[in-house]
């Protein structure tokens, strides 16, 4: 799908930059094509809420028949308030407070993720009390690399998240112990933007190394959750703006060992909806420097973190030049008063001047969920195209 530049500028007319641009159509199509593809396999697909939490996103999607994957009690509410059915719902989070744990307690969700023993514990408690039994799943710590920057990779020993193999005795005796919980999955999230598909197949072999553990202990499971992770085309989203999902779903079909009857589960946020959204910004200044020119934008850190976060990779493009020789070179920054809050270096532009629109490619996840009020910024308008 091919930025239309007219359309981006019609909007620029009439809102105030920056702003945040979802195309609607877009995000049809990806869910589309996810859903169909996840038919195939009979997959249940959760959309994690965290990538982006717009109201209109989230009716979309839960219209499309995905279940929600929730990091807090204030997700839940929301997935819940957009149409996600309760019965859809997996909470997860290293760090559950007893309010969140009770909001999911009283909506009665699809599972509780569990990721240390003390939770597992506390929910105990918590249901006791409301008299009810809570589903829960173990997020293990599956030991996998996968091959993402340091900060978005979460099932390594040395991450915080999950139950570790050496855990597994003991954590068996306290379910066992424990009369308003009930085990129902095993759950498994490896990381974020993996593009290193051969990950996933070292995931589905750790699952089944996992998976027989629990069976040679007499464990039924009714589930299985591989997580999310799936990562996008930041380099080329209009060749590839929608991610084979196909092709993601085929490597669990072919290397994952389910049990007669088991369900296999997904949680994906980004796959859905980064390609869809794109920051609009306006080039304010062009500041020639001694090695580097400096594009300064009006959008900056507060709109979209990745980069300076986790030095992530946005393709930026001019709006304003329909002229499509790029050779000029601009360190593309922010007016935050950090130097981290730099959208790219060396990024190649048609000449560029004051005024021109920029489009920062791939701003639908992570991108408004994270904004922030640094300098007392307002908050960026979302605005929608189809
Ligand atoms: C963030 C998160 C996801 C979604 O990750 P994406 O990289 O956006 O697909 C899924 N599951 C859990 C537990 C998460 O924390």
């Amino acid at each position: 799908m091919k930025l239309d530049k007219n359309k981006i500028l019609e909007k620029v007319a009439h809102h105030k930059t920056p702003f945040y641009l979802y195309n609607l159509t877009l995000l049809e199509e990806t869910l589309e094509t996810a859903k169909k593809a996840a038919k195939k396999y009979n997959y249940h697909v959760h959309y994690a809420l965290k990538a982006n939490c717009d109201e209109r996103v989230l009716n979309l999607i839960s219209q499309s028949g995905f279940g929600a994957d929730c990091v807090s009690g204030n997700e839940i509410l929301k997935a819940i308030e957009t149409g996600f059915s309760k019965e859809n719902i997996a909470f997860a989070g290293v760090g559950k407070t007893d309010d969140e744990i009770n909001i999911g307690l009283d909506n009665d969700i699809f599972t509780f993720n569990c990721e240390s023993i003390q939770e597992i514990e506390v929910i105990n408690e918590l249901a006791a009390k409301k008299g009810k039994i809570a589903p829960i799943a173990l997020r293990i710590n599956p030991n996998v690399n996968a091959n993402t920057h340091k900060y978005i990779t979460t099932g390594l020993e040395e991450n915080k998240f999950g139950i570790n193999r050496w855990e597994f005795e003991k954590v068996i005796q306290v379910i066992q112990n424990a009369s308003n919980i009930k085990l129902k999955g095993l759950h498994f999230h490896i990381g974020s933007q993996i593009v290193d598909l051969s990950a996933y197949r070292s995931l589905c072999i750790k699952v089944n190394e996992i998976q027989n553990w629990f069976v040679e202990n007499h464990i039924l499971l009714e589930h299985i959750n591989v997580g999310g992770g799936l990562g996008i085309d930041y380099y080329q989203p209009d060749i590839n703006p929608i991610v084979d999902f196909e092709g993601f779903f085929a490597i669990f079909n072919d290397f994952l060992e389910l049990q007669p009857h088991q369900e296999l589960h997904f949680e994906l946020g980004r796959a859905l909806v980064a390609t869809m959204g794109d920051l609009i910004t306006k080039v304010l200044y062009i500041k020639n420097g001694q090695r580097t020119n400096f594009a300064i934008t009006d959008a900056g850190m507060t709109e979209l973190i990745r980069p300076a976060l986790y030095q992530a990779y946005h393709k930026i493009d001019n709006v304003s030049k329909q002229d499509e020789t790029s050779d000029q070179f601009y360190d593309v920054v922010g007016p935050i008063c950090e130097s981290s809050d730099c959208f790219g270096k060396r990024v190649k532009l048609p000449l560029t001047e004051r005024g021109d629109i920029l489009a920062i490619r791939c701003a639908g996840a992570y991108g408004e969920v994270m904004a922030n009020n640094y300098n007392l910024r307002e908050k960026a308008e979302v605005v929608f195209i189809q």
